[in-house]
């Protein structure tokens, strides 16, 4: 039998994964470094988690959720985004309670049953952040902010579109103002807008239909029907960002695909993926704790998906480093010194390398070379009978003999110097 990998499920190998590898880090190191704390929840959660929190009636839960019924008969679902998790992980640990703002960030893999494409699989990796406990646009300022250093460290072109889509208060004359003008062009709009229509229309903003894009430039517009409150914050956080000198644009149309959104809605987009991909979504939620049966909480997130990010980021990521040593061993003797070399590198927090197998020096000069290290020591049966190992700089060209007692010493010089 032939394995073969699912459908939409990608591996990710060397040297192409060095890459991803990089830019995990990079993205935790800066939300590590913008006040946010890991958080990690299970892959694994009750479907009707997702079916609450992300609503019935979006493409997600109605086609792309896999769930299935497991041997003690629970309905579960591989979680399709991890917004829902947080917020139960939140309730159910009564995080609430101490009534501290929580900042988290995760990273990971959620599934999600598409058509594959680039820059699309079916498992596929979120980064994201999410903010409990605050109303604060300065908290909305933060995570927006947040995502537009990482892009601007990663040399990532892109556009942050900004809107506020309301509260519960401004949002309901809304709704029934949009319904209005939604039933007068009813015929126009595709089948699924016409269902939108009368659950949230406020989602046919949503649809990627082109017809359904046109027809709806003349609909009334959320922005111009926000309350009071909803106003003052979205200026503020639009003035934060100014503060900031990021740049954006206030588009209406921007609402988010999923029920639980309120207030600042936002995307960051990349004219290299495409305008109806996003890089990053993300907004406040202040219902959604709520919702899913907690205690009244506001929040506000953000999730961005790895495939498109490694697709858009400059040119300093695709170099390789040149770090650390490569003890090349001919015998059996030099093998055990190597080993221990080796050993005690990585233990110094230096990268080092040894081959296996008994390669020749030709061979092993050759894997040095292709791994990039920054210096080969050579130990042969002369050297052991000398004490002394040949180093070479693999940039300069130039070798040393150095005293094999001193070596570990000297190699940690050496190599925290350059
Ligand atoms: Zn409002
Ligand atoms: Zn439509």
């Amino acid at each position: 039998m032939k394995f073969q990998r699912i459908k939409g499920c990608e591996d990710i190998l060397p040297p192409e994964s060095q890459k991803w590898w990089k830019l995990q880090k990079l993205i935790c190191k800066h939300f590590e470094n913008s006040g946010y704390f890991y958080i990690e929840t299970p892959y694994l959660e009750q479907t009707q988690l997702f079916v609450r929190s992300t609503g019935e009636n979006t493409d997600i839960v109605q086609k792309q959720m896999y769930s299935f019924v497991d041997k003690k008969g629970l309905n579960l679902t591989l979680r399709p985004e991890a917004t829902a998790s947080v917020v139960r992980a939140y309730i159910e640990n009564k995080i609430y309670g101490s009534k501290n703002i929580e900042k988290y960030f995760y990273f990971g893999p959620m599934f999600r049953y598409e058509k594959p494409q680039k820059g699309r699989q079916r498992q596929f990796f979120q980064y994201g952040l999410e903010i409990l406990g605050t109303p604060d646009p300065k908290a909305d300022a933060d995570i927006i902010s947040c995502i537009a250093g990482l892009y601007k460290k990663l040399g990532v072109v892109s556009l942050l579109k900004l809107n506020s889509i309301g509260c519960k208060k401004c949002r309901h004359s809304y709704d029934n103002k949009l319904s209005h003008f939604l039933a007068g062009i009813k015929s126009s709009l595709c089948v699924e807008c016409q269902m939108r229509a009368s659950k949230n229309p406020l989602r046919c903003f949503d649809c990627k239909n082109e017809n359904c894009t046109l027809v709806l430039t003349p609909a009334p517009i959320i922005l111009d029907e926000i309350c009071e409150t909803c106003r003052h914050d979205f200026e503020k956080v639009k003035t934060y960002l100014s503060q900031m000198r990021i740049s954006f644009e206030v588009d209406p149309t921007i609402v988010r695909g999923l029920d639980y959104y309120t207030k600042t809605a936002f995307e960051f987009v990349s004219a290299q993926i495409g305008a109806k991909d996003t890089l990053c979504g993300g907004g406040r939620y202040d219902n959604l704790v709520e919702f899913c049966d907690g205690p009244e909480t506001s929040a506000v997130g953000c999730a961005g998906g790895m495939e498109r990010l490694i697709l858009v980021v400059g040119p300093e990521l695709e170099k390789v480093d040149c770090r650390g040593v490569f003890f090349i061993t001919l015998g059996e003797e030099a093998d055990k010194v190597g080993m221990k070399f080796a050993y005690e590198m990585r233990m110094q927090g230096i990268l080092a390398h040894v081959s296996f197998d008994q390669k020749s020096l030709k061979s092993q000069m050759r894997l040095a070379n292709s791994l990039g290290v920054k210096f080969v020591c050579i130990i042969g049966e002369n050297e052991l009978k000398e004490a002394k190992v040949a180093v070479k700089n693999m940039s300069t060209g130039g070798q040393e003999k150095i005293k094999i007692n001193v070596l570990p010493k000297v190699l940690l010089e050496r190599l925290r110097n350059v």
